[in-house]
């Protein structure tokens, strides 16, 4: 994977054009046919974790989208909500996938209810692409609440 300092884009870096230009995407916006509009990546952890071919604690599910806790939580409450459907992210998504947001915010309303954050507050993120840290490619929102998170994120 490409990182910031394998790129040698460093915060000092008096290089105009290597702190603009943002690395090739792993993500790009215009789907390859490779994974387009598949149901199943058979290589991808969270479809492998859908299927439940890969352990994961299930917090919540419906015919489009499972919800399981993150294996390494940031938070007090750290929770998945991944469709069941391969998308590689968010930048994939069109007009015609409102059916499946509006599953998925409504599964994160009541989850945070049901993991008693709701009052509290909490965050709802995707991650895209490299620089935006998204390390799984398949879209997944972070449901994260218990203790209060800074703002704008690092
Ligand atoms: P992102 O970096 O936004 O793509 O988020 C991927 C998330 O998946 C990270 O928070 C990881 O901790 C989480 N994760 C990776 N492997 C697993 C797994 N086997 N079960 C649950 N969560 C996982
Ligand atoms: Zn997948």
């Amino acid at each position: 994977m490409t990182t910031t300092s394998d790129a040698g884009i460093t915060p000092d870096s008096g290089d105009a054009a290597a702190r603009c230009d943002p690395p090739t995407p792993r993500n790009p916006s215009t789907p390859d046919a490779s994974t387009a509009g598949r149901e199943r990546d058979p290589e991808c952890l969270f479809c492998r974790i859908v299927a439940g071919e890969i352990p994961s604690t299930r917090v919540g599910e419906d015919d489009q989208v499972v919800a399981i806790r993150d294996i390494s939580p940031r938070a007090p409450t750290h929770v998945l909500l991944l469709p069941r459907r391969h998308i590689r992210s968010a930048a994939e998504l069109t007009g015609g996938d409102g059916a499946l947001l509006g599953r998925l915010f409504g599964m994160a309303a009541e989850l945070a209810r049901s993991e008693g954050i709701a009052d509290g507050g909490y965050r709802v993120v995707t991650n895209v692409g490299t620089w935006g840290g998204q390390t799984v490619d398949h879209l997944h929102f972070h449901l994260m609440g218990g203790r209060a998170f800074s703002w704008p994120p690092g």
